[in-house]
């Protein structure tokens, strides 16, 4: 199947390839031997999956393009203070050419102008020309993926006539802007316009800038990210020269575009994107690029001001411990207390990335939900990330939840660093942050053990086999001799009672004192807890059905004191008491109708 977004780009190429106005720009003479008829669309996913329609092999020179990478260098390389101090961040509403400084500093007003980027490209590391060539280039080779060549014929071409820049360069000298040699720095400034890019490159970097400074195929960090914001703030002020405005007005992205007839424009944290036509209006900007990008952002919601998914759209959903509780199988007392409880353990199921306005939505739900509640778990599985301040919010939240007696802890981070780091970054010192559990089964399972605390002495002590529910109903004189015939035998905490997959073990296990974990295997190689069970439960039961495959595993959770009884000799003891065989098949059927209910309920709940 083609991807439905080639061929969205397809069309996207072919109705844009139909405009022919704009000219080649002709005051570097070398560019008017591009070809007028080239066009290119490339957009690049943060994955680094590249979709490409037309002319995206074919080279050209970067020229203006380079000024955002060159001006990420700076930054990355001397700090934001000090570029500052050089450069300014404001749009001059000029031309890309004018000779516009501020009238005290003497400092151009942005470094997407040729001052600004001519003063940039005498910021970057090195304490040599030849040594911040090297820089710039290491640099724009980053944002590529791999380096980029130089055109000698155009590099020569502008060199030769770029008069208008060589005395931009000495008055940046005359006020103290450049340091060195301007005419060096300016050298290096026409190399960095002459560099080879492809629209694919052109793509490549913008995702790059798109991606929070790294490479979404290198994996190179080409900008540390928060050097980022600031390339992209000023490429959508300053990006497009005097049709700033009204490119952010009409497309809303951070954009650049170069005379050799390239555009990159960056969506933040979605796409970026590379445009190649070498016919340019009369600012200097690719015409078909521009159109290009207005389609794109307008069919494709790509605007920066675009309205975003709904906050709501954060929480999935809410269920109670009365929908799913968890799989411990306690007594039935103890059962029963939970189950009048059980509407007070609240799952909220998050969903996409939280920002501030989606955490405000969960805490206003958690609010109204408090009255009714004594535990909140937030199921983060389907969290993509978390913002800073979101995480923030969050624990703010629990800890006024916490004054009020409710627990709010999260279930399922599983291994995301990024949120892992906000989640924990938020909590103040001295206060554990929150806990967070494996799976939501661990997490309810201690949200119960809080309502237990509040239930006294109920707790579980040590039970013989009577209290088995698989003998209930059955005559004393045969329960003893039942328990006449089993055996005593104790486990360690963490030891292993039966391994899933296990032939051929024909026995009953019932506790007497101890719990124990069902355990299946995931794909993953972790394991989900299907049951953990008490004193006066069994396992292993199906075993009386005939079922000679272990099915799941046992684990220990603490010592634990088991009574086992063979199968071979409950079968004996039935042949001359035959009350035995259907009390206890009634009551195993009993069992396992309990918990194809509960299987039942919980997809319900889940579905
Ligand atoms: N090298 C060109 C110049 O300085 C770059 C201009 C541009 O791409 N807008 O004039």
């Amino acid at each position: 199947m083609k991807a439905p977004i080639q061929g969205y780009l397809e069309q996207l190429h072919e109705q844009v390839g139909q405009i022919d106005e704009g000219e080649l720009a002709s005051y570097i003479p070398e560019l008017t031997k591009a070809d007028p008829k080239a066009f290119g669309i490339c957009l690049v996913t943060m994955d680094g999956v590249a979709y490409a329609v037309g002319d995206t092999q074919q080279t050209f020179t970067i020229q203006s393009i380079s000024k955002a990478f060159v001006y990420a260098a700076a930054l990355a390389d001397r700090g934001q203070e000090l570029v500052a101090s050089k450069v300014g961040v404001e749009p001059s509403g000029d031309a890309f050419n004018s000779i516009s400084l501020d009238p005290q500093s003497g400092a151009p007003f942005n470094p997407m102008i040729n001052a600004g980027a001519i003063a940039t490209s005498g910021l970057v590391a090195g304490s040599t020309p030849q040594a911040q060539w090297q820089r710039i280039q290491e640099a724009l080779a980053d944002f590529a993926g791999h380096p980029l060549a130089l055109d000698e014929a155009v590099y020569r071409s502008e060199s030769d006539t770029g008069h208008r820049n060589r005395a931009i360069a000495w008055m940046l000298k005359n006020f103290g802007i450049i340091d060195g040699d301007p005419m060096a720095v300016l050298d290096n400034y026409f190399r960095q316009c002459s560099l080879l890019v492809s629209c694919r490159d052109l793509a490549f970097m913008a995702a790059t800038l798109a991606n929070g400074g790294v490479h979404p195929q290198t994996g190179k960090a080409a900008l540390p990210a928060d050097e980022v914001e600031r390339v992209l703030s000023v490429m959508a002020t300053c990006g497009m020269y005097d049709y700033a405005g009204s490119w952010l007005y009409e497309v809303g992205m951070p954009a650049k575009s170069g005379v050799g007839g390239g555009i990159v424009a960056v969506v933040p944290g979605r796409f970026g994107v590379g445009i190649f036509s070498p016919r340019l209006d009369a600012k200097g900007n690719s015409v078909r690029g521009i159109e290009a990008c207005k389609r794109l952002s307008r069919q494709f919601g790509l605007h920066a001001f675009a309205r975003r998914d709904h906050p709501s759209m954060a929480l999935e959903r809410i269920f109670s411990a009365a929908q799913v509780p968890s799989r411990r199988q306690p007594p039935l007392e103890v059962r029963s207390f939970l189950d009048e409880r059980a509407g007070s353990i609240k799952y909220l199921i998050l969903h996409g990335f939280i920002a501030v306005d989606g955490v405000e939505y969960v805490i206003r739900k958690m609010q109204k939900l408090a009255p009714t509640t004594h535990s909140f778990i937030l199921d983060m599985h389907q969290v993509d990330g978390l913002s800073e301040s979101a995480a923030r919010l969050l624990n703010q939240a629990r800890l006024g939840l916490a004054a009020e007696g409710i627990a709010l802890v999260c279930s399922r981070v599983h291994k995301r660093q990024a949120i892992l780091a906000h989640l924990g970054k938020a909590a103040r010192s001295g206060d554990r942050g929150f806990l967070l559990f494996e799976d939501n089964d661990l997490a309810v399972e201690w949200c119960e053990n809080r309502l237990l605390a509040e239930m006294g002495d109920l707790a579980p002590g040590p039970r013989g086999m009577g209290d088995s529910l698989m003998f209930r109903g059955l005559p004393a004189e045969l329960l003893q001799r039942i328990e006449q015939v089993s055996q005593r035998r104790s486990y360690t905490s963490g030891e292993q009672i039966l391994r899933i997959g296990q032939e051929g073990d024909g026995r009953v296990f019932f506790i007497e004192s101890g719990h124990v974990s069902i355990l299946v295997p995931l794909q993953n190689g972790n394991h989900q807890r299907i049951a953990s069970l008490c004193p006066g439960m069994e396992f292993g039961e199906m075993a009386l059905l005939g079922q000679t495959t272990r099915s799941a595993s046992v684990f220990a959770d603490t010592d634990v004191s088991c009574r086992i009884l063979e199968v071979t000799d409950l079968e004996r003891l039935a042949e001359e008491a035959p009350k035995l065989e259907i009390i206890l098949l009634k009551n195993l059927a009993r069992g396992i109708a309990a918990r194809l209910r509960g299987a039942n309920q919980c997809i319900q709940a889940l579905a």
